[in-house]
């Protein structure tokens, strides 16, 4: 491979330098780590179309890098490969409050897009628990703990703008609300994990800023009562924007990594936005009706912005607190995902299959959306993780889920999309060949 033509185009932006390359070897989960052979830092379509004409004609994988936060090896090269880092595209081009959309650059992190909305009175909503870039978001379909009420990146991305492996650059979508005009390839490449083609634009929806917020965090004395309320909430139709389990587990690494003192049992973390003060008042009764009938064990609610917020600590450090609970060991994360009437009897089953197996793991996650994680605490290599991962997709499909509600397919869970899609992976494999018919963007993941 001739990287010095590349960089005779690239310059400065293409990168050999051995942190660039360790800080591309790996994601935030994957164990195993592999080193691109360069990084180029592309700053415009431009880079990335010289980047993609040499790699054509010098048959070199290209994998298209964001924030690297993702957790399923998504990243990770499997042998020779430019990384391609798109986190310095992160211009946000337009903000168009009347029509509550946004026009943006693919290495903008969600956080940033917020932060550049202030004083707008709408919000970018799909918030996973790390500040990944958009383009990367869109990568995997990320979605977070928002979406039981506005959606994951498919509803809340309009349109697209990608360049293919030939450095085709194609529109997909349109900056509407609704459209039946042929055949939906925006949403084809959402979720495709840099194996279609790199976005280079993103047209995202916006929504207004709720004026009428309140939160319950909500002990119980079981898991299984914990997932039973959680479903009791959904049936309910409250309105209900975050809906989150966390396990005693998880409370307990909370409770030291805040220096706090909750109950350690399992707790759902709620938050509903009402349309109207009255609204508020009979919803919050009747979420606090339904809590107390569901066995709870204490109630805490509030309604001003910075109580509603300190209430969500505990599960937006939860992941980190583990972490500092169980230094020097591996994590694993399931991500099934069922119908929300199948959630409880899932997470029974998982809880189950812990005991069994001699497993520590915490249980927790996005269970408004029937989708929850467990967190594996592992030493590197147990073969046991991979029987439990295996063991919970198996009943997980057996309940008409799936294996990833958020996190994607990566390398990690390859192993499950023909048991998951049947005939239909051979018709994703075609896709695949059909859009990148030389195999040079991210190969040797998804299909
Ligand atoms: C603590 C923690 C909590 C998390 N919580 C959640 C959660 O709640 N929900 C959730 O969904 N995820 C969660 N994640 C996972 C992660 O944040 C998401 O997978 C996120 O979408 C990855 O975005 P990124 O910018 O880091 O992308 P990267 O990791 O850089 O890339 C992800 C994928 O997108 C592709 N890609 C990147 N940029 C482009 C582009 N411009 N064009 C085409 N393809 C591209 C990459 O090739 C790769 O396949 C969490 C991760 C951590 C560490």
């Amino acid at each position: 491979m001739n990287l010095e033509t590349l960089a005779a185009q690239l310059g400065q932006k293409l990168s050999l330098a051995p942190a660039d390359l360790e800080t591309h070897s790996k994601d935030e989960s994957y164990p195993e780590r592999h080193p691109p052979t360069a990084v180029v830092f592309a700053d415009c379509l431009e880079d990335i179309e010289t980047t993609l004409a040499w790699a054509r004609e010098n048959q070199t994988p290209v994998i298209p890098f964001g924030a690297g936060t993702s957790l399923e090896g998504q990243i990770i090269p499997q042998g020779q490969a430019i990384s391609l880092d798109v986190s310095r595209m992160n211009k946000i081009l337009e903000i168009r409050p009347e029509d509550f959309l946004a026009v943006v650059e693919p290495g903008v992190t969600r956080k940033a897009l917020n932060e550049a909305l202030k004083g707008t009175g709408l919000f970018f909503s799909v918030d996973p628990g790390a500040d990944a870039s958009l383009g990367g978001m869109a990568g995997t379909n990320a979605s977070g703990t928002t979406t039981v009420r506005y959606g994951g990146m498919r509803q809340n991305v309009l349109a697209l703008q990608v360049v293919l492996s030939n450095g085709e650059v194609l529109e997909l979508g349109k900056a509407v609300r609704k459209t039946s005009a042929g055949y939906d390839l925006k949403d084809l490449f959402i979720g495709s994990e840099g194996t279609l083609g790199i976005y280079t634009r993103l047209t995202v929806k916006l929504h207004p800023l709720p004026s009428f917020i309140h939160t319950q965090r909500v002990f119980f004395a079981s898991l299984e009562q914990a997932a039973e309320a959680a479903f009791s909430i959904m049936a309910s139709g409250l309105p209900a924007a975050r809906l989150e389990l966390v396990d005693a587990l998880g409370i307990k690494a909370i409770n030291q990594y805040l220096e706090r003192n909750y109950p350690v049992q399992p707790a759902l973390f709620m938050e509903f936005h009402s349309s109207s003060e009255a609204a508020l008042e009979a919803e919050a009764a009747l979420a606090f009706e339904l809590m107390q009938d569901a066995g709870a064990t204490s109630i805490d609610a509030a309604r001003t912005g910075e109580a509603c917020t300190a209430q969500w600590e505990a599960r937006h450090q939860a992941y980190w607190a583990l972490v500092n609970l169980y230094p020097n060991k591996e994590y694993l994360s399931t991500d099934t995902a069922v119908p929300i009437s199948k959630m409880p009897e899932l997470v029974r089953f998982s809880s189950q299959l812990l005991e069994e197996m001699h497993l520590t793991g915490c249980i927790l996650g996005h269970v408004g959306d029937g989708n929850f994680h467990t967190l594996l605490v592992c030493d590197y290599g147990d073969p046991r993780a991979d029987a439990f991962s295996q063991r919970l997709v198996e009943h997980t499909l057996a309940l008409g889920g799936t294996c990833t509600g958020e996190h994607g397919i990566g390398l990690r869970k390859k192993k499950y999309l023909a048991l998951e899609h049947g005939a239909a992976l051979g018709w994703m494999q075609q896709i695949k060949k059909l859009f990148d018919p030389m195999g040079i963007l991210n190969p040797g993941k998804v299909v």
